[in-house]
């Protein structure tokens, strides 16, 4: 036996708890992992918790993200001993996730892990520090580049922020850090390479339907007020990335942006992103992620104290990711 976290149906609830379980509660997919490393993300607390109905299907192993070796594979395109992390594509939702230390995938949901990156330094990106790739692409693609000017990540000091704000400018871009916690991750933000610090309360507020131009870009994991705010201050044809929710689901804006400064809003979608996205992705975080910047912003929790954890992201007091260890 080995140990997992598991929501189970309790009056028609999900319950997650931390318990023992068997191959035999492994589902019938043909690779079998040894999982090294998990990780704990915004969505993986509202499934701990029970704050939102994150786990569809019960009984559920938790957990979105994962990383570790092959044991056996009935698929011929993966052999013991191959490296490999799976993010998101309904695990924790509807399929067994990477809060346990063994688990079977689908062969269609596995990105090999890059060679130059160890699995604790993919587990320290996580499903956020995907997600912040899938949100630089995005600007890039747009034709958004250091020369437009400054970019604004909202939600700065969380996972998906933070790894954002090193990325950018790690890209050479001039990044403008919005956070709620000037004080506390001030210091850590311009670490990562912010050149300026914006109060989350300059931007939570009812904005005007065109605001002064300040952004090429935004990444923003934030949602609602602070959405709407970013869109009236971005630049004539910049780019809007929206990947979060973590001040709420809302938006209310007007079209103005958009039919008077040909303002892009783009949507990021981490779970259900194809296999060629994935993959683009993550080698281009192998290619440019500052390690130093990963080791400084991500620390390793046991996953024997994960319980703990969920409703500290969910209030915000996590800093930059949690990389979680499966086998303490
Ligand atoms: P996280 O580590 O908890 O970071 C979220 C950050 O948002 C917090 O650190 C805080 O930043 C800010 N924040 C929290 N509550 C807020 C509030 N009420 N008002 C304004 N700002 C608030 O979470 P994460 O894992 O990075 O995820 C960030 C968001 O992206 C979540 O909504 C998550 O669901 C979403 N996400 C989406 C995808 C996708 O595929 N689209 C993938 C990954 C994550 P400061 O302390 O700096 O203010």
């Amino acid at each position: 036996s080995f140990s997992a976290i598991v929501a189970e149906d309790v009056d028609g609830k999900p319950v997650a708890t931390l318990k023992q379980i068997s191959n035999a509660d492994l589902p019938d997919l043909p690779v079998l992992v040894e999982v090294a490393y998990s990780t704990m993300n915004y969505k993986d607390g509202l499934a701990l918790s029970g704050a939102a109905p994150i786990c569809r299907k019960l009984p559920l192993i938790c957990g979105i993200d994962l990383a570790g070796t092959v044991l056996e594979s009935a698929d011929p395109a993966f052999s013991p001993g191959d490296q490999i992390l799976v993010n998101g594509f309904g695990l924790s939702e509807v399929h067994n996730g990477g809060y346990t230390q063994r688990q079977r995938l689908d062969p269609g949901w596995i990105v090999r892990v890059p060679e130059s990156m160890s699995l604790s330094e993919t587990m320290a990106l996580g499903t956020a520090g995907y997600t912040s790739m899938l949100c630089v692409q995005g600007l890039q693609d747009q034709g958004v580049t250091p020369e437009d000017g400054p970019i604004l990540v909202t939600g700065a000091a969380g996972g998906v922020g933070s790894v954002a704000v090193s990325l950018l400018a790690g890209l050479g871009y001039e990044v403008h850090a919005s956070t709620g916690r000037i004080d506390e991750q001030g210091e850590f933000l311009r670490g990562l390479g912010a050149s300026a610090l914006v109060p989350r309360e300059d931007l939570a507020r009812d904005c005007k339907p065109l605001e002064r131009e300040l952004w090429a870009g935004v990444v923003d994991t934030v949602g609602d007020k602070v959405l709407a705010t970013a869109i009236a201050q971005t630049k004539y044809e910049g780019v809007v990335a929206a990947c979060g929710l973590a001040g709420g689901a809302g938006l209310s804006s007007s079209v103005m942006p958009f039919i008077l400064r040909g303002v892009t809003l783009r949507g990021v979608d981490s779970v259900m992103a194809s296999q060629a996205r994935r993959q683009r992705a993550w080698d281009a975080l192998a290619a440019t992620m500052n390690r130093e910047h990963l080791a400084s912003l991500s620390e390793t929790v046991p996953m024997s104290e994960l319980m703990e954890m969920a409703p500290k992201i969910l209030a915000g007091q996590i800093a930059g990711r949690l990389i979680v260890d499966v086998n303490a």
